[in-house]
């Protein structure tokens, strides 16, 4: 059964439609990857399956349940953003405990979870520091064990890498990838970098101006694109 499913989605900001019937179907274990240019809807659709932002039309379902009133909290997902505000005072471990204490878990049963999770993270001897003691790189992997340690059947990632410089961003785009390999667990993933795109998914949605003008492998895109703002924007030469 389809983890995720989209039926003609849609999403008004008063008279204003920025999200046109979108229809999408992501399977259990998929890393789907949303694309396109600025302003064209992605964060919008990437919060309206989160549960932060309200449905203005058509159906989603999340693991075959119809969740369009449902609570962000009862939706089993989790969400990294590109701001990632980590509690200053509080150290890597209690950053990325806040979320299972504060959901009244016993320490017993979070902790060997997020050992696990710095482990995978390669946080394991960072885990005392503050955050200010921290690099770019590990700070946005603090934010990801907060959402790892949740053990979400879905990831939604929302330009998380846009802040970090070139070379950071090469090795956490394999970091990613090394764990949705690790934990095989649905990911949508939003980003307005093609190469980020053509290299981490399994399939491509690409979206312009509110509408989904392709899905398909990396490779189909490339080599079939239905029109020309996909081809130039995947960056193939047809
Ligand atoms: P993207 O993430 O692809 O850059 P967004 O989903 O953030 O695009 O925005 C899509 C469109 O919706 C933009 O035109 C944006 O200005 C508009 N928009 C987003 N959030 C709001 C809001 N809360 N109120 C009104 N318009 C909004
Ligand atoms: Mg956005």
């Amino acid at each position: 059964m389809a983890q995720l499913q989209l039926s003609q989605l849609r999403k008004q900001f008063g008279a204003t439609q920025v999200v046109h019937g979108i229809d999408l179907d992501i399977a259990d274990g998929e890393f789907v990857v949303l694309v396109g240019p600025s302003g064209c809807g992605k964060s919008t659709l990437l919060r309206m399956i989160a549960g932060l932002e309200s449905i203005s039309g058509g159906e989603l379902r999340v693991g075959g349940v119809r969740a369009n009133e449902l609570p962000p909290q009862k939706r089993n997902i989790a969400m990294v953003f590109q701001s990632y505000a980590l509690y200053p005072h509080l150290s890597v471990f209690e950053n990325i405990a806040f979320g299972p204490r504060s959901r009244g878990e016993a320490e017993a049963d979070f902790r060997p979870r997020i050992e696990k999770a710095a482990g995978m993270l390669n946080l394991s001897h960072l885990l005392d520091r503050l955050p200010r003691a921290l690099s770019g790189g590990q700070r946005q992997r603090v934010a990801m064990g907060r959402a790892v340690v949740r053990e979400p059947a879905l990831f939604l990632f929302d330009e998380p890498l846009s802040n970090l410089d070139a070379q950071l961003r090469v090795q956490m785009r394999a970091e990613i990838k090394t764990l949705h390999q690790r934990l095989r667990n649905t990911i949508v993933y939003v980003t307005h970098d093609q190469v980020e795109a053509m290299t981490m998914a399994d399939r491509i949605v690409v979206m312009r101006a509110g509408y989904v003008e392709q899905v398909g492998r990396p490779l189909e895109l490339y080599d079939s694109p239905v029109n020309r703002f996909v081809a130039s924007f995947i960056g193939s030469p047809g």
